[in-house]
């Protein structure tokens, strides 16, 4: 039976991926630090190797699919646990499972955002990521804001990606990455209801094209579309999610 991993598969995107995947008759194996298979705290080293170890468990014959969605909004504080969600939670445990991926020439499906696309990121930070440096990069998103520790920790989970992406093909592991736009999850409702992003966010949500922020279960959608044979040739891509919103910012980019 085929069998795909999530984390952050409890509430949100997440859920309705697993919904998806369910329905479809396949396996899946949620990991999360809530209503999960394997409960996990993604923003410990402990937690991230209690992770791996119970997934090479329960999935000792190999994962057609993993995706790591788990990840904290741009509100959260302190914000060194987005970094050590967002981005230090997805590599870790990518790179810790590739062997199980092998083993079924599976998929990697990441989840950033369209918000890693926006301008004026603080480098350093981005630097120290993929340097995969946590100390550091956790010392300085402190001096920084949640904006940047967000957008940052997304804009650094595409680079990876797609810095590994042509290795991981060669193994036979497509790994692609999906943006979406404003979602109507619980990480949604808490940002909108923050008092320093809420205002913001309105107003961000008020420009998307396509009139509306997105049902979770149009951004599962497009996770299973990069997951299926479908996609078989892409590698190394990120797909926009977002209703039009990073056309609409940045038409001449891409
Ligand atoms: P959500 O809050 O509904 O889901 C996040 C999940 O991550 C939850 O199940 C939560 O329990 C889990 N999680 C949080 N901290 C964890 C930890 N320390 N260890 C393990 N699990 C942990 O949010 P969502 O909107 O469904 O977000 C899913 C992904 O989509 C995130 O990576 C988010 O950054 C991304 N995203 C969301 C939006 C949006 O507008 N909602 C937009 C772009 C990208």
């Amino acid at each position: 039976m085929k069998t795909y991993a999530i984390t952050g598969g409890a509430t949100g995107i997440g859920a309705a991926l697993k919904q998806k995947l369910l329905s479809l008759g396949y396996r899946v194996i949620v990991i999360d630090i809530q209503q999960a298979d394997i409960i996990a705290d993604l923003s410990t080293i402990a937690g991230r190797h209690v992770a791996i170890t119970e997934l090479n468990n329960l999935a000792s014959k190999g994962l057609d699919g993993f995706i790591p969605c788990a990840g904290l909004g741009p509100n959260t504080t302190p914000y060194s646990l987005i970094t050590k969600v967002n981005f230090f939670g997805a590599i870790e445990l990518i790179s810790g499972i590739t062997p199980l991926l092998i083993q079924r020439k599976g998929a990697v499906v990441a989840i950033a955002s369209n918000s890693a696309a926006l301008p004026g990121l603080d480098e350093n930070y981005i630097a120290a990521l993929m340097d995969e440096n946590e100390a550091l990069a956790c010392d300085h998103i402190e001096t920084l804001d949640g904006h940047n520790a967000y957008a940052g920790s997304k804009h650094a989970l595409i680079q990876w990606v797609r810095t590994k992406a042509p290795a991981m093909i060669q193994q036979g592991v497509r790994m692609n990455v999906i943006a979406p736009g404003m979602t109507a999850t619980p990480l949604t409702d808490k940002v909108f209801k923050d008092p320093v992003y809420g205002n913001a966010m309105q107003e961000f949500s008020a420009l998307i094209p396509a009139g509306a922020i997105a049902h979770p279960d149009m951004v599962a959608d497009s996770i299973l579309f990069l997951l299926s044979p479908a996609a078989r040739y892409i590698c190394g891509s990120v797909l926009f999610v977002d209703g039009g919103q990073d056309a609409s910012f940045r038409p001449r980019k891409f």
